[in-house]
């Protein structure tokens, strides 16, 4: 299994040149689909206008296949405002592009599980889009159009801050503990924790009140329930 230190770093080198608020959901979304069961890459970045260029004439005055309709200037990775993403095979090495992969068997696609963690960040996935699908692409454009962009506007410094509290307020949500109580038989028995869709109970509290002796075995740091 991959550690989230070789699964960050593997991207690092395309990180460059992005805008801080596309960084920050970036380095979210990285994390997010580790903790899902899903470690991805980040293939392309900031791109200049020249590479653009090069781009677009892929599979038009040069061979290949089509994989932009954007000449330079005309797409969000010019303005360091998106990035494409593929899934990193347990390997750490090799790279796939099989949306219907599901390495975790979760019964989810890979591919969906990271464009729905992008989409709670903000991100625009390509695979949305109507007319040339790009289902590695996702974007942040702030409603400004690329020849906006292109003229010099930039996102305002409150759309930013809004951004921003949307990646690091979406955060604190998951990861908020929930206090609770446990009730007995409609008696309250104990305080217990909601934690992400878990709920953690005192156990000694709740097994002796239901009549089993709980010991402790510190050696193989297990807890043991024992009914009669
Ligand atoms: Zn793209």
């Amino acid at each position: 299994m991959l550690t989230i230190d070789q699964v960050t770093q593997k991207s690092a080198p395309r990180l460059g040149g992005l805008h801080p608020v596309l960084l920050a959901a970036v380095n979210a979304l990285i994390q997010r689909s580790y903790a899902r069961g899903v470690p991805i890459v980040i293939t392309a970045g900031m791109r200049s206008f020249a590479e653009q260029n090069a781009l677009y004439a892929q599979g038009r005055t040069k061979k290949g296949d089509i994989v932009t309709n954007a000449r330079g200037g005309s797409s969000y990775h010019n303005y360091g405002l998106a990035v494409d993403f593929a899934l990193l095979l347990p390997d750490g090495q090799s790279v796939s592009w099989d949306t219907k992969r599901d390495g975790d068997g979760d019964k989810l696609t890979d591919w969906q599980e990271v464009v729905q963690e992008a989409k709670k960040l903000g991100l625009e996935w390509g695979g949305d889009w109507t007319s040339f699908q790009d289902y590695s692409h996702l974007q942040m454009a702030f409603g400004l159009t690329t020849a906006q962009l292109k003229a010099g506007q930039r996102p305002t410094a409150e759309q930013v801050k809004m951004a921003l509290s949307r990646i690091n307020g979406g955060d604190e949500q998951v990861n908020k503990d929930v206090e609770i109580t446990i009730n007995l038989n409609g008696a309250k028995l104990t305080a217990g924790v909601l934690d992400n869709g878990t709920t953690y109970v005192p156990v000694r509290a709740l097994a002796e009140a239901l009549g089993a002796k709980v010991t402790y075995d510190p050696v193989n740091k297990t807890v043991n329930v024992e009914t009669q």
